[in-house]
C-alpha cells in the first residue's frame, strides 16, 4: 500500500476507534496538537507503565522524579536552550513559511514539486533532461506545483547559465546528484552568490539558517513583564538535573545510578506533521544515568542495546528497528557518542529516542548558573568529580504512533476486509472484551455481567452488547483487544451440563474460539499476559 494512502487510513481508524483526535476539533482544530481518546490513552499509559516499570521499578540503579514544567528562567539559560544556538531556521523569502535548516532537505526532496521534477529523468533516454524538458516543466506543471521557483519564475535566465553547468557534467542532466540539480534550478544567477535552497512548498527562495527559539513563552504571577517571563520546559531531562543533589542527598544511591522522568515538553514547532510525530506538545521519558568519567562509552553501548531490545518487548518488530550511530562530526561539541533508535514508519525512518553520552555538560553548566557544587564524592576511592550522564530520551508519542503504524493489518477474510490492530497483548488498550450473545436475554446478561465484574479487577476489561457478535468483534480487532469473551446459551447449560458455566474464548489474532470454563478464564488470560 502507498504510504501517504496507509497513512491516511491510520489516521482515520485513530479517530474512528478513539485513539487519537485533532484538539479543539469543534473550533476547526489547532495545528501540533492532539487528543487521545479512550483507547489512546489507554495505550499511551500501558506505553509509560512499560517504561517506567522497566527503566525504573524493576531496577535497583534508578529512582524516578516527577518534576514541574515551569522552572527558574535561569535553567534554560544554563541549558543552552536561551541563548539561541538552538534550532537554526530558514524562511521563505516569497511564501514566509519557516522550515528547521537541519531537516528541511529531507522535506524538499520529498515535496511534490521536486519529486514531480525528478520525475522527468528517464534513464533509458540517453538524451537525459533536455532543456526544452525543463522549459516544458516551468511553464506547465511548474507554475502550479512550485510558482516560486527560479527556473519557473524566469525560465530563461536559470536555463542560460545551466546549460554551461550541465556541459561540465559532460552535457547531460541526469539527476545523479539530485541535491546540486535541485540548487540549480533554484538559482536564478549563478553569478552573484551560491547556490539557493529552494522552499518545499512554493520553490522560492530561502533565507539562510538563523537562530530560533522554540520555547513556548508565558509569565509567573500577576505582570507581565520582563521580570515574570517563564518558559514551558521543551524537554524533561533539566528537572533531573536541578534535582540532582537532591535525589543524591535522599536516595541512598551511589554513582552508577540514573534519574527517571516521564512528563509533557512543549516546542513550538515550525512545521508539525506527519500526524503526532512532531507535535508541539508531547511526552518524554527520559533517564538521566550517572557515572564516573571514563566510563560513558561503555554505559553508551549498555544502554543502546538495552533500549533498542525494549522496543521488542513491547511489540516493535526488529525488522522496523534500527540504531543510527552519530558521526563525530555530528555530535554536540560536549558530546563523545549519540545514537538514536530510528522506526521504520509509514513517512519513512525515523528517530524514536536518542542516547547520548553528553559528558558533565549539563552538572557543570548548572554549577556554573547556580553557583552550587555538582560534584560528586566517591567515599570508595576518595575521589571528588562532577558525574558524567548517559541520557536515553524517548517520546511517548512517537512510540504509541509507531506502536499504532506497526499494529494496523488490513486482511482479505471471504472476500471482506478485515482490519485489525495486532497489538503485543501487554500494550494493548482493552485486554479482553465481554458480551452477551443477545443482549435482550436476561439471563445471559446477567451472566456476562458476572463473568465481566469476575475480569474486570484484573484485566482492562471492556462491556459490549451493541449489534451481533460478528460485528463486535470487528469493532475489537480495530481496537486491538486480544481476546473476547462470549456468554451464549450452553453456558447456562443448555446443552447439557458439560457446558455449564464455560464460555468462548475469541483470539484475535487467530480468530479462533475455545471454550473455557469461566472459573479459568483469569489464570489463563494472565498466562498469556506474561
Ligand atoms: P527531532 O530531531 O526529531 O526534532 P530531537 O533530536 O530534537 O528530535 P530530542 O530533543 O532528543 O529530540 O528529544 C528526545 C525525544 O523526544 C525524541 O527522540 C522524540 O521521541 C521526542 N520528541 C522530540 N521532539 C518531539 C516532537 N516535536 N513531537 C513529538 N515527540 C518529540
Amino acid at each position: 500500500m502507498a504510504a501517504p494512502v496507509l497513512m491516511d487510513k491510520i489516521v482515520a481508524l485513530c479517530k474512528r476507534r478513539g485513539f487519537i483526535f485533532q484538539s479543539s476539533e469543534i473550533y476547526g482544530g489547532i495545528n501540533g496538537f492532539w487528543d487521545y481518546g479512550p483507547a489512546g490513552a489507554e495505550l499511551k499509559r500501558n506505553i509509560k507503565d512499560a517504561w517506567w516499570n522497566d527503566v525504573v521499578r524493576s531496577r535497583t540503579d534508578v529512582v524516578g522524579v516527577d518534576c514541574s514544567i515551569i522552572m527558574h528562567p535561569k535553567v534554560w539559560e544554563a541549558s543552552g536552550h536561551i541563548g539561541g544556538f538552538k534550532d537554526p531556521m530558514c524562511s521563505c523569502k516569497f511564501c514566509k513559511k519557516l522550515y528547521r535548516a537541519d531537516q528541511v532537505w529531507e522535506q524538499i526532496i520529498g515535496c511534490g514539486w521536486v519529486q514531480s521534477l525528478l520525475g522527468l529523468y528517464d534513464p533509458a533516454k540517453p538524451t537525459g533532461v533536455t532543456g526544452h524538458d525543463l522549459k516544458r516543466w516551468a511553464q506547465g506543471k511548474g507554475k502550479q506545483l512550485a510558482p516560486n521557483l527560479a527556473l519557473v519564475r524566469n525560465p530563461d535566465v536559470t536555463l542560460s547559465w545551466l546549460a554551461e553547468a550541465a556541459a561540465a557534467e559532460g552535457g547531460l542532466i541526469n539527476f545523479t546528484d539530485a541535491k546540486k540539480w535541485i540548487g540549480y534550478f533554484a538559482t536564478e544567477q549563478r553569478a552573484t552568490g551560491p547556490l539557493v535552497t529552494p522552499c518545499p512548498t512554493c520553490g522560492g527562495d530561502l533565507t539562510e539558517p538563523r537562530p530560533f527559539n522554540l520555547m513556548f513563552k508565558t509569565h509567573s504571577g500577576a505582570l507581565e513583564d520582563e521580570s515574570s517571563l517563564t518558559y514551558l520546559r521543551p524537554e524533561t531531562a533539566q528537572g533531573i538535573f536541578t534535582e540532582f543533589l537532591n535525589v543524591l542527598s535522599v536516595s541512598r544511591q551511589k554513582i552508577p545510578f540514573g534519574i527517571a522522568q516521564i512528563g509533557k515538553a512543549f516546542r513550538n514547532e515550525i512545521n508539525p506533521r506527519n500526524f503526532t510525530f512532531r507535535s508541539r506538545e508531547f511526552e518524554q521519558m527520559e533517564l538521566e544515568f550517572f557515572i564516573k568519567p571514563g566510563t560513558d562509552a561503555e554505559w553508551h553501548k549498555t544502554w543502546v542495546a538495552e533500549r533498542l531490545k525494549w522496543y521488542e518487548t513491547i511489540g516493535l518488530p526488529a525488522a522496523k528497528l534500527s540504531c543510527y550511530e552519530y558521526k563525530k562530526e555530528e555530535l554536540a561539541h560536549y558530546a563523545s557518542a549519540c545514537a538514536d533508535v530510528m522506526f521504520e514508519f509509514p513517512f519513512g525512518v525515523q528517530e524514536l529516542e536518542g542516547i547520548a553520552a553528553r559528558g558533565n555538560f549539563d552538572l557543570s553548566q548548572h554549577q556554573k548558573f547556580s553557583g552550587k557544587s555538582m560534584e560528586y564524592f566517591d567515599d570508595e576511592t576518595k575521589e571528588r568529580f562532577i558525574p558524567h550522564v548517559v541520557e536515553p530520551s524517548a517520546g511517548v508519542d512517537r512510540v504509541a504512533l509507531a506502536l499504532i503504524c506497526s499494529a494496523y493489518h488490513e486482511e482479505d477474510i471471504a472476500g471482506e476486509v478485515r482490519v485489525v490492530m495486532r497489538f503485543a497483548p501487554r500494550i494493548a488498550p482493552i485486554k479482553v472484551a465481554v458480551f452477551p450473545l443477545l443482549r435482550n436475554k436476561p439471563p445471559l446478561v446477567e451472566k456476562a455481567r458476572e463473568v465481566f465484574k469476575l475480569l474486570q479487577p484484573h484485566f482492562k476489561t471492556e462491556w459490549d452488547d451493541r449489534g451481533n457478535v460478528g460485528k463486535r468483534y470487528r469493532y475489537q480487532d480495530e481496537q486491538g483487544t486480544p481476546w473476547c469473551v462470549t456468554v451464549d446459551f450452553d453456558t447456562l447449560g443448555e446443552k447439557g451440563p458439560e457446558l455449564l458455566d464455560t464460555v468462548t474464548l475469541r483470539d484475535r489474532d487467530t480468530m479462533k474460539q475455545d471454550r473455557v470454563k469461566i472459573a479459568e478464564l483469569v489464570p489463563l488470560i494472565t498466562g498469556k499476559l506474561r
